[in-house]
């Protein structure tokens, strides 16, 4: 499969931070600055997706302090300027297929969050991520636990707007095929939080 190559003036920018800085940690705020619009010189709200997308879509090892505890919070590090094996080769849903789920969905968001749909709907304004709205379908078991997708089962796939596509993939990780424990504590309801929370004081006596 041939590699593609990040699109995106962000996406590229900050890559090209990393890929100066192989091996060194480099700081939340170091990719900020790179990922400023040159023009208006404004930090694009949605940095840490096209972060996350560089590590997700094109395979770069880019290590946090849930990878390593040689990392702070908030410093990430490129391991190597080669990009690793992109997940499995995606199954694309069929046109036909596609519209039976928009139409099911209602055209809108299907990601569930505190027992409430996001419910954004294409063309919208993201109130949290910023950007236009893009619905696109999602298999609603990742490829990594189950690689037997049927592209024409509607009951098989969802449709997520870009932030909730980004957050589901955070959940895994494509490299080992585990669970981002963190990532969903993170992306978790405050009442959930809470529960995890207390768990971990009784858990570590504290
Ligand atoms: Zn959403």
């Amino acid at each position: 499969m041939a590699k593609k190559k990040p699109a995106g003036s962000v996406r590229q920018r900050i890559l090209k931070l990393l890929l100066a800085n192989v091996g060194q940690v480099v700081t939340r705020e170091q990719i900020q600055q790179a990922a400023r619009d040159p023009k208006t010189k404004k930090v694009p709200e949605n940095w840490h997706q096209r972060l996350s997308e560089l590590r997700t879509d094109y395979g770069y090892n880019i290590q946090s302090n849930r990878d390593t505890q040689e990392l702070k919070v908030s410093e990430y590090r490129l391991v190597s300027a080669t990009p690793g094996p992109v997940a499995g080769k995606r199954v694309k849903i069929t046109a036909p297929t596609w519209a039976t789920v928009l139409e099911r969905a209602g055209e809108a968001c299907q990601w569930e969050e505190d027992g409430r749909r996001c419910g954004l709907k294409a063309g919208e304004t993201d109130p949290v991520g910023g950007g236009t709205v893009k619905l696109t379908p999602d298999h609603k078991t990742p490829h990594s636990v189950n690689p037997n997708i049927n592209a024409d089962d509607p009951d098989e796939w969802q449709a997520l707007c870009g932030r909730h596509q980004v957050m589901k993939k955070n959940f895994w990780d494509h490299r080992t095929g585990k669970l981002n424990v963190y990532a969903i504590v993170q992306a978790a309801a405050e009442a959930d939080k809470r529960a995890v929370y207390e768990f971990l004081k009784s858990y570590f006596g504290e």
